[in-house]
């Protein structure tokens, strides 16, 4: 192994989110210096981190600002364009790479890896223009979903095809006729649940999964994840091994969080890669001995990595701009075993990730019970007290 970056130097962080919060949290504790590049000033990044530079990812000075002041490059989300963080790893390292950029914020360059990991995913056919459309429509089982090969994000730039016959109309009110944009349009799974891992590994080869979650979305945005994921250990494991499988396949370094799909016959299939951490991974920051944050912190300076052992269930709920009345309605009496986080954003939108609870307890049922006594969420649909039963009965294929 080569020698760790030592305390005291500087890492540079492209993206101002709540994910590079956190990495600076945890990484501040290792002595590491930040300097973070958004176009926003005040960023939640940006005010925990040592400077802040205000501009443009696609802003070439400032990038290059940023590897100045920088021994090593970081990012926190994939919409950033690879071309930019190739011109930095030309001046500084970035472990993560522009690879593992371009491949994960490109859907079909995503499935091709997919495939090439030997990792089942959902039946799909990408293109770009009508005709590709009119012989995917042919290959394709419906009801089917079309997605923009880059720039979406929770349900953004996804359209849902019940059937064949409406295909063509739903194709006219996407745009997508009038532009080269690629596309993929693949079968809609009937899955029982949506578990995810998180996988990091670092320069000389060790990986380290993360406990699986199982997470309920709402209004395609994350709404809980539930952790250690309650299916059948051998289900867990599978997880595992497959997020392991995708990591080797792309020489990850860094952290990678891998969403997937279960099956009512006990099958799982690979949705989506996000080369960073995740969201459904921040139970990691209360619940494991190693955080999601620590671990890709520990993979990309260097460090070796440690079995990130889950000290206690947890159920994280998101906080979106429509909870934040009830959540401050619900702080004075808020469990002691229900952890706080507040990402210091300017305005409360709907919609837009303002916070997280973690409620932690001896098992996921009881956290729940913890976050559901805040009130501060809808109370549960039918569909998802129907997922919860179906899921006791899912066993290992
Ligand atoms: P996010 O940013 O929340 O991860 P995204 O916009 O990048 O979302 P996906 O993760 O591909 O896109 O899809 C969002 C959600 O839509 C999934 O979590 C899942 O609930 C649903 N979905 C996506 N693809 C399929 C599919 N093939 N079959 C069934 N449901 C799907
Ligand atoms: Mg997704």
């Amino acid at each position: 192994m080569n020698t760790p970056l030592q305390p005291g130097n500087t890492i540079g962080v492209l993206g101002g989110g709540q994910l590079g919060r956190m990495l600076i949290l945890e990484g501040r504790k290792m002595g590491y210096r930040f300097v973070v590049l958004d176009p926003a000033s005040n960023s939640p990044a940006g005010q925990v981190a040592d400077e802040q530079i205000i501009g443009a990812y696609d802003d070439c000075s400032k990038a290059r600002e940023l590897a100045r002041k920088s021994d090593l490059i970081i990012y926190e989300f994939e919409n950033i364009d690879p071309l930019i963080v190739e011109g930095l790893e030309k001046e500084k390292p970035v472990p993560q790479g522009s690879k593992l950029l371009a491949t994960t914020r490109h859907r079909k360059l995503e499935k091709e890896a997919l495939v090439k990991a030997e990792v089942p995913v959902a039946p799909f056919v990408a293109g770009s223009g009508s005709r590709d459309f009119q012989n995917a429509c042919e290959q394709i089982h419906f009801p089917a979903i079309l997605k923009t090969a880059t720039g979406g994000y929770d349900g953004k730039g996804q359209w849902r095809i019940a059937s064949r016959e409406i295909a063509i109309d739903i194709w006219q009110e996407t745009g997508l006729g009038t532009t080269e944009q690629t596309w993929i349009l693949e079968e809609e799974i009937p899955f029982v649940a949506e578990l995810s891992v998180m996988v990091a590994r670092n320069d000389i080869g060790e990986t380290r999964t993360f406990e699986p979650t199982l997470n309920i979305h709402r209004n395609h945005i994350l709404h809980l994840s539930l952790a250690p994921a309650p299916v059948e250990v051998s289900l867990r494991e599978k997880a595992q091994k497959l997020a392991t499988q995708i990591a080797e396949q792309l020489q990850l370094v860094g952290i990678l969080g891998v969403e997937m799909f279960l099956l009512e016959n006990g099958e799982i299939l690979v949705n989506e890669l996000a080369p960073r951490p995740h969201n459904s991974g921040h139970y990691t920051y209360d619940a494991c001995t190693t955080s999601q944050f620590e671990m890709m912190l520990r993979a990309v300076t260097g460090h070796p990595l440690p079995e990130p052992t889950v000290k206690t269930a947890a159920v994280m709920g998101n906080l979106l701009g429509e909870h934040q009345e009830n959540f401050l309605a619900a702080l004075p009496n808020l469990s002691p075993h229900i952890k706080i986080h507040w990402y210091g954003k300017n305005e409360a939108k709907q919609g837009r990730k303002m916070g997280h609870l973690t409620a932690l307890a001896p098992t996921v049922e009881e956290a729940l019970h913890l976050l559901d006594q805040t009130a501060i969420w809808e109370p549960y649909t039918n569909i998802e007290k129907q997922m919860m039963d179906l899921l006791k009965g899912v066993q290992n294929s």
